[in-house]
């Protein structure tokens, strides 16, 4: 029997990270909504100032001169892909089931991106940006294809359970 796809066609991407609380310290991010689930990956995290400094401190170095534009490229140096954002891993793709019919429309952002209940069903670690995409659109794939068992599937093992 053939399985239904969710055709790229009507796959939505936004602009925005799509989720991580320091998501928008993360130069890296694709965030697709494919049927009821949002794909979202984040990486290459580079911190405000303020613990910039700190991560520098802690590698042992002197960053006391670095100003504005010296002290990111001293942390690029640095750290390359960003700060890890999880165990082993620089950048991450993870599944989240979206919220039926609710958008983000708060006024300072407006972005339209779809809520989701936080808790994700899939993720994959990555640390190199073309890893990270390579994730991100074969996710995106898995999820279009033959949806709602894979969603079932991919909720069981993660602990999840829809109301
Ligand atoms: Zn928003």
């Amino acid at each position: 029997m053939k399985t239904p796809v969710i055709p790229e066609s009507e796959w939505k991407w936004f602009g925005l990270a799509g989720h991580l609380i320091v998501g928008r310290w993360c130069r890296f991010h694709m965030a697709t909504q494919v049927g009821r689930v949002l794909v979202s990956t984040v990486g290459q995290y580079m911190p405000p100032e303020g613990l910039m400094r700190s991560f520098l401190e802690l590698r042992g170095i002197d960053h006391d001169s670095a100003r504005g534009d010296s002290l990111d490229h001293l942390f690029e140096e640095t750290f390359r892909n960003g700060v890890d954002i999880g165990c082993g891993r620089q950048y991450e793709t993870m599944v989240f089931i979206t919220e039926p019919g609710n958008v983000c429309d708060t006024a300072w952002c407006n972005c339209g991106i779809p809520t989701h209940y936080g808790h994700n069903i899939f993720m994959r670690g990555t640390n190199t940006p073309l890893d990270a995409q390579v994730a991100h659109m074969t996710t995106c794939t898995f999820f279009a294809h033959d949806q709602e068992s894979r969603i079932a599937k991919a909720s069981a093992e993660s602990g999840w359970e829809e109301d």
